[in-house]
Order: C-alpha cells, then structure tokens, then sequence
C-alpha cells in the first residue's frame, strides 16, 4: 500500500545549498523535492512539504515552535500516514523529546532527521538521513505504521526519540541513545527492531495534543566546589516550579548538612526536584549509597536513565497538564512514553 508523507521542515543545517552563482549557503526549498531527488520517486510514498515560517537555526527554537509544530501534526495526521520532521541538530532532542510528551495518544510515525552537512553539498549526510527516515515513516507491517511513535533518524540508526542526546559537534554519528537500543539499524536493509518499538493499544486514535507547557524549570548540574549562596539563589529563582538536578554516578550528592538543608528548603516551598545522572549511561539508584539516599528521604524524585532533554521537557509537559501536587509526581514516578527504564 502507498503511504502519504508529510515533511515539515522547521530550518538547520540540512536544508542548506550552495548558491551557484555566489557560493555561499542559502536555504533549500524542500517543495522541489523530486526535481533534487528523483530517486524518491521509486518509494511507494507520496510526499507533500510545509515549511515553517520563519525557518530557524535550532538553537532559537522555543515551546512556542513546539507548540505550532504539534498543533501542524494534529490538524494534519488523518490525511498522512506519518511525519518527518527536519530540524537542526543542535536541540533536535530537546524538540523531538518535548513532541513525544504532546503528542498524547500518537499512533503514526513522526520521524525527526536532519544533518551534520548541508543537503546541497556533495559530502551530505542529509540525504540518506532524509530518504530513509521518509521511508521509516512510510514503513508499514501487517497494515499498521511499523514505528508509530516519535523516533530519531540520523546515521543509520532510528532511536526512540526522548532517549537521544546530540553527543558530536563533528561526528556524522551525532546522536546516541546511551540507555535504549535503536529502534532500527540500516545496512542493506532496514532491521527493525520490533520488541523494542512501542506501539498503541488501540487503532485507529485521534490524536490529542497538549498545548500547555509550564515555565518554571531549571536545570543545575552538580561540580565539587560547588557554592551554597549560588545554589541557594538558583533555587529561590522567582517563578521557580521545578529543578533537574543532575548528580553524579548513580544519583550522588554531597551529604554536607548545608546542601541537604538547601535542597529541602526548596522542596518543602512545593519545587520539584528530579534527580538525574550527568553520566550518559547508567541510571540513577538513590538507595545505593548514602550520598544517594540523603536525596531520596528529603523527597527528591528519581529520574532512573532519564536523558536531560527527556527530562527538561516532562517536567514542562507534566506541569502544563495544571494537575495537582499528588498527581503530578505520580506523572513524574512513571514511563510516559518510554522515557526512562525503571
Ligand atoms: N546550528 C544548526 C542547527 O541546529 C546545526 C545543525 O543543524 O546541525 O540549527
């Protein structure tokens, strides 16, 4: 059966060309697709683009982007069988991770692929990521999108999108899932991994979004020597709802009485406080020493193998939901969308 796919391309480096006459790089219009790759002709995919306006260099992206690409997805997702989102490298994680959260009851695939080298320049990696992730989102087994949830493509690897990290500003391999094995691997073929895929209980979902993500939220990672009169002015920050705390090892901290007294303080004025590993693999196991446990009995939550995008990003999801205390720390205790492995 032939899929329909949408490209969105929100800006970065893969939708750059070099100008013929002046040389330098200029956006790549994304609608003259076939006349680039006529190749694309020969998948079983029809393929139409929306271009955001403005494109942005993704390190100007904002929950604002997020929010307009969401609601691009929902008013879209009955007339496509699934979704490419092309966006630069940089935060692609953290906007492929806040989509896997607002996009609440997904059931077709939305694929996220960008470059390390411009499309328009010979060496690209911009090609095969972009054929093949269109291909991923097309893919189908017995009838149902084979990836129907929001993925990572880049480099011959498809991951589980609120697990990935930008690891390599130069690397062609720019991204690493540390703590989920890829949901694809592509050589010849494409291998999919099919345990590891989630899929929905139930077909066919309307797709319900939320548009709502809180402010409010800090990110603080933790270094010997670090400062009480700083710390304790990051955590009185006006406005201030939530912290991810990135710790040591396996959720280490200092058990000095005045970073406890600190950290309590702040918890006990209602802040939130999610403890995360600053190691790329590994998780966070609060009971394994003390260090870890004085954290646990002042009521820090545990973020197990949680990536700081997936982090960062629940904590905006989940405190936009406008639920109350109990609730949203249960949201928080829990795999929403197979985020952490507990
Ligand atoms: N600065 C670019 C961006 O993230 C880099 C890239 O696309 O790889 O938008």
């Amino acid at each position: 059966m032939r899929s329909s796919i949408l490209i969105i391309y929100t800006g970065g480096t893969i939708g750059m060309k070099t100008d013929a006459d002046t040389g330098a790089l200029v956006p790549f219009d994304f609608s003259g697709i076939y006349e680039e790759f006529p190749s694309l002709k020969r998948l079983n995919v029809d393929i139409d683009v929306h271009t955001l306006s403005p494109v942005i260099d993704s390190s100007n992206v904002s929950p604002e982007n997020w929010v307009t690409l969401a609601e691009l997805i929902r008013d879209n997702y009955a007339r496509y069988d699934g979704f490419v989102v092309l966006h630069g490298t940089d935060t692609m994680s953290y906007t492929a991770s806040a989509l896997s959260f607002m996009l609440e009851n997904l059931a077709k695939p939305v694929v996220f692929t960008g470059s390390q080298i411009p499309i328009g320049v010979l060496r690209t990696d911009g090609r095969e990521n972009l054929i093949t992730a269109i291909e991923i989102a097309g893919a189908q087994l017995d009838g149902r999108p084979e990836v129907p949830e929001v993925s990572l493509y880049f480099q011959n690897r498809l991951f589980r999108a609120n697990r990935t990290t930008k690891r390599s500003a130069e690397a062609l391999s720019a991204f690493r899932s540390y703590n989920y094995p890829p949901l694809a691997e592509v050589g010849v073929n494409i291998a999919y991994n099919l345990p590891a895929i989630r899929r929905p209980e139930e077909y066919p979902r309307e797709l319900r979004i939320a548009t709502r993500l809180s402010g409010g939220i800090e990110l603080i990672k933790l270094f010997p020597g670090l400062d009480e009169r700083i710390l304790r002015a990051m955590l009185s920050a006006p406005g201030l709802r939530a912290v991810v705390l990135e710790t040591f090892g396996a959720g280490n901290a200092p058990t000095s009485e005045w970073f406890i007294r600190v950290l309590e303080e702040a918890i006990g004025r209602g802040i939130i406080l999610l403890n995360i590993t600053q190691c790329g693999g590994g998780q966070v196991s609060m009971g394994l020493y003390d260090t870890g446990l004085r954290l646990q009995r002042i009521g820090a939550l545990c973020g197990y193998d949680m990536t700081t995008e997936a982090a960062v990003t629940k904590l905006m999801y989940v405190l936009g939901l406008g639920l109350g205390e109990e609730e949203t720390r249960e949201r928080l205790r829990i795999p929403l969308r197979g985020e952490f492995t507990a």
